[in-house]
């Protein structure tokens, strides 16, 4: 290769389809991948278990001359010439460790902090302008008031065949007034991010605890939400069986939509305007 070729930087742990593509994208680049040297200046990748030996993958891939493995020390001269990186937080803070301007590829590979904090839009939702959606959609709206949770209202509705079965909203344990007693642990953190770390169930939770506790099935049920579920209530949902999830808003975040895809539930966007 020579000194002004392109060069793939990549932190691999793993092998899967997800690389291969990126690889097939960058053939002509020589691929660089961060050697077990980068555990001391990326701590957070020791935990990483899954990880291949940065040796052995390098051979999987077909090793030297187009696939090496370099270290914290062969830096920066070995990222000379054009790089590209996968837009992973890894990979930023090593360009900004080292003043490199690579050209960043978005592209899922992992979880990392970023990816895991992406609001990505729901893909494939129906539409639904019905006034009975409508209709159950305010309802829901009607159940978020009530939430003494002021930054954050979500309400819910499970119906059936046109009748609502359990309705219900974000509610905070172990009274209503416990983020005002001993504030809210959730003014630590922005949206999206570290949900479990809440003294609130969500509406979607406390709909299926009630249908529990009286003793009912949402089996088949729809459920009517104010806002899309964050990922343990979207689990919760495909648990339970639900049929299909009518919602407002356009956010998913992590795996909740592809949850909800996987159990068969189909997403259905209610359009209140117009
Ligand atoms: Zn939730």
């Amino acid at each position: 290769m020579s000194g002004s070729a392109k060069r793939l930087v990549l932190y691999l742990p793993v092998l899967h389809a997800g690389y291969e593509r990126l690889l097939e994208r960058h053939g002509d680049a020589e691929v660089l991948l961060l050697g077990r040297g980068f555990h001391e200046v990326f701590p957070a990748l020791r935990k990483d278990i899954r990880a291949l030996d940065p040796a052995r993958a390098a051979a999987y891939l077909g090793g030297p001359p187009r696939v090496r493995v370099i270290e914290p020390e062969d830096l920066p001269g070995a990222l000379a010439g054009d790089l590209v990186m996968p837009d992973e937080e890894v990979m930023r803070e090593l360009a900004g460790r080292y003043g490199l301007e690579p050209a960043f590829e978005r592209t899922f590979l992992r979880w990392d902090r970023p990816w895991s904090l992406e609001e990505a839009p729901v893909g494939s939702a129906g539409i639904t302008r019905t006034e009975l959606d409508r209709h159950f959609i305010r309802e829901a709206r009607g159940q978020a008031g009530r939430s003494s949770d002021w930054w954050r209202q979500v309400g819910a509705v499970a119906v059936r065949d046109g009748e609502v079965l359990a309705e219900a909203y974000n509610r905070h344990h172990p009274s209503e007034y416990s983020p005002y007693v001993d504030g809210d642990p959730r003014n630590e953190f922005r949206r999206g991010l570290r949900a479990d770390l809440s003294t609130a169930i969500h509406a979607e939770a406390a709909v299926v605890a009630e249908a529990a506790r009286e003793g009912f099935s949402l089996r088949g049920a729809d459920l009517y939400v104010t806002a899309f579920p964050c990922p343990a209530c979207a689990r919760l949902i495909a648990e339970t069986g639900f049929r299909r999830l009518y919602f407002t808003g356009t956010y998913s975040v992590l795996d909740g939509e592809g949850v909800l895809k996987a159990a068969n539930v189909e997403p259905v966007w209610v359009d209140l305007n117009g």
